[in-house]
C-alpha cells in the first residue's frame, strides 16, 4: 500500500491538493495499471472517471468534456488518442510511461497485490457513465459509502470470500465490470484474473483450468448474455465435448449473468455444456445491483429473483404517463445525482423512490423484468406486448443467433411488431418458413408482422442494443 501511495504522489506530483473533488479520467487497458491509477485518484481526493479503451475518440471526448476532467491519466497505448483530445479540450495529461514506476507492473504475473479498502465516506468517489442504450450516456455520481454498501452486499449475497478467484472479462468503465467484477472481490481479498481483451478460446481455457501457468483455479465468473452466447458459439464451432466441459467446470462455484436479459436458450445451453445454472441478477448503474436470484436457493429461469438485503423494491402500478409496471427502488447504494443534470436527477425520484424506467412484474415469488418501458413495451392492435418475451420465443429457433424486436409506428396497428434477425451462417431459413414456425408456436398477436434479416445486430460495449437508433435507421431507410 505504501508503494501505491508513493506512486500516486509521484504520478500526480504537486497536484494533490488541487485535485480534491476534481475529476480524473483514467484510460488504461484492463490490467493492474487501472487499479493503481484508480487508487492514485482516490488518494488525491479526486473523483475517478474510468474511460473505455474500446471507445472511439468522439465517445471519449464526450465523457472528458461532460465530466469537466482536470486530469486524464493514460498508459502508452493511449498517449496519441489523449494528445489528440487535448487539441479540443483543456486538461492535464498524466502519462504512466515508466512501467517500473508503477508498483503494479502490468507484466507482473504474481496474483497478489495490495488493494486499498473503500471506507464509509460521503465524499464523491466515482462517476460512471450509463451504457447509453436509450440516449446519451449519463454521468452517475457515487460517494465512497455507496460503493462500500454495494460491494458488501454482493459479498454477502453471493458469499464472495478471500479464497475466490474471479475471471474478469468485462469493461471497467461500467458498474458490472468495475464494482461487481473488480472492487467487490478485491475488497474482501479475493483474487482477480484479468483478461485485457475478450477471446472465447482464452476464457474457455480459464474455465476449464487448462492454463498451466495459473496458480489458482478460477471459481467465479461474471459476464453479460452476449459473452455467454459467444462462448456457446465457440463451443459449437469447435465441437467441444459437453461431458468434458461439464466435468472440468465442476470446481466453479458461481457464474453470474446480468446487464441485459438472459435469453432462455442461452441459459439452457449453458447448463447443458457446463452443468451450471447461471445466476441472473438485475441492476443499473444508478443503484448498482438491485435484484438477484438466490445463490443457494431456487433460481427461476427468466426471472431475476428478489431484492438484495440492502434494497427495497416495489412495482409501482402506474405512473403519470399511464405506463403499467415501473420498478422503483430504495437503497443506500443509490447514486448521489446525475452529473451536472439536476433536472434528470429530480425527475427520476418520486417520493424518495428511484424510478427505473424498466417494466417489471412480480410473479411466482420473484421479480421478472419485462423490458424497458420506453422501447420494449409494444402497443399493437390493443395488446401490450413485451419485446423481450417475443425475443425469447424467437431465440428458440435453432437457426436464429440474434434477435431484436421493436415496435415500428403503424397506422393500422399503432405499433407493428418487427423482428430484426441474424441467422446462423449455414442457415437457409426464409421469411415464409419463419412465419409458419412462429404461427405454430406463438399467440397470433405476438407473431411479428415483419422480419428483417441482417448479418449482425449493432451493440454497444456492454452488448446492448440501442433500439431507438435501430428504429430510426429502419424508418429512415
Ligand atoms: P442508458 O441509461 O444510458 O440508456 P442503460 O440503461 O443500458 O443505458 P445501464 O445502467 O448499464 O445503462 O443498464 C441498466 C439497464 O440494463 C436496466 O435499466 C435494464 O433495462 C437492463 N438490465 C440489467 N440487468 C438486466 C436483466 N437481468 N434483465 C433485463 N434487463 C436488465
Ligand atoms: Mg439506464
Amino acid at each position: 500500500i505504501n508503494n501505491i501511495i508513493q506512486f500516486s504522489e509521484k504520478l500526480l506530483e504537486n497536484k494533490t491538493s488541487k485535485l480534491q473533488g476534481e475529476r480524473v479520467c483514467i484510460l488504461t487497458p484492463n490490467d493492474n495499471r487501472f487499479i493503481s491509477c484508480l487508487h492514485a485518484a482516490w488518494l488525491c481526493g479526486a473523483i475517478a472517471v474510468p474511460l473505455s479503451p474500446k471507445h472511439q475518440s468522439t465517445e471519449l471526448e464526450y465523457v472528458v468534456k461532460n465530466s469537466r476532467a482536470k486530469v486524464v491519466i493514460s498508459t502508452p497505448e493511449f498517449f496519441t488518442v489523449v494528445e489528440k483530445m487535448q487539441k479540443n479540450i483543456d486538461f492535464d495529461h498524466v502519462k504512466v510511461d515508466d512501467l517500473n514506476e508503477n508498483p503494479m507492473n502490468s507484466n507482473d504475473t504474481s496474483e497478489t497485490f495490495p488493494f486499498l479498502p473503500i471506507e464509509h465516506d460521503n465524499k464523491p468517489s466515482l462517476i460512471l457513465y450509463t451504457s447509453g442504450t436509450t440516449g446519451s450516456p449519463k454521468g452517475v455520481l457515487f460517494n465512497h459509502s455507496n460503493l462500500k454498501v454495494q460491494t458488501q452486499s454482493l459479498i454477502k449475497s453471493w458469499e464472495i470470500s478471500p479464497s475466490d478467484v474471479l475471471l474478469h472479462v468485462l469493461p471497467l468503465h461500467h458498474i458490472h465490470g468495475l464494482v461487481n467484477g473488480l472492487l467487490t472481490p478485491l475488497s474482501i481479498g479475493a483474487k482477480v484474473v484479468m483478461d485485457p481483451s475478450f477471446h472465447a478460446r482464452k476464457v474457455w481455457s480459464h474455465l476449464l483450468d487448462e492454463n498451466s501457468t495459473s496458480k489458482s483455479r478460477v471459481n467465479v465468473f461474471m459476464a453479460v448474455p452476449t459473452i455467454y452466447t459467444k462462448l456457446i458459439q465457440y463451443f459449437d464451432k469447435h465441437n467441444m465435448c459437453p461431458e468434458d466441459t461439464r466435468r472440468k467446470c465442476k470446481d466453479i462455484r458461481l457464474m453470474v449473468s446480468g446487464s441485459a436479459a438472459l435469453p432462455l436458450p442461452v441459459l439452457e445451453k449453458w447448463k447443458e455444456i457446463t452443468g451450471h445454472m447461471l445466476l441472473e441478477r438485475y441492476g443499473m448503474t444508478e443503484f448498482g445491483m438491485g435484484i438477484t436470484n438466490s445463490y443457494r436457493g431456487i433460481r427461476v429461469p427468466g426471472s431475476v429473483g428478489l431484492p438484495f438485503p440492502h434494497v427495497q423494491a416495489k412495482i409501482a402500478a402506474s405512473d403519470e404517463h399511464g405506463n403499467p409496471h415501473y420498478s422503483r427502488y430504495y437503497t443506500y447504494a443509490m447514486f448521489q445525482c446525475y452529473w451536472d443534470n439536476v433536472k434528470a436527477t429530480e425527475e427520476t425520484f418520486v417520493d424518495g423512490w428511484f424510478k427505473t424506467g424498466d417494466t417489471g412484474v412480480f410473479e411466482n415469488g420473484a421479480f421478472r423484468i419485462v423490458g424497458r418501458t420506453s422501447v420494449d413495451i409494444i402497443k399493437s392492435g390493443g395488446y401490450k406486448l413485451s419485446a423481450l418475451d417475443i425475443e425469447r420465443d424467437l431465440l428458440e429457433h435453432s437457426d436464429i443467433t440474434e434477435v431484436s424486436v421493436i415496435g415500428v409506428p403503424d397506422d393500422v396497428w399503432g405499433q407493428k411488431v418487427t423482428a430484426i434477425i441474424a441467422l446462423k451462417e449455414t442457415s437457409r431459413l426464409n421469411k415464409t418458413e419463419l412465419l409458419e414456425w412462429c404461427r405454430s408456436r406463438m399467440a397470433s398477436y405476438k407473431v411479428p408482422r415483419e422480419f428483417m434479416f441482417v448479418k449482425k445486430i449493432p451493440r454497444n460495449a456492454m452488448g446492448k442494443v440501442n433500439k431507438k437508433n435501430l428504429l430510426k435507421n429502419l424508418v429512415s431507410n
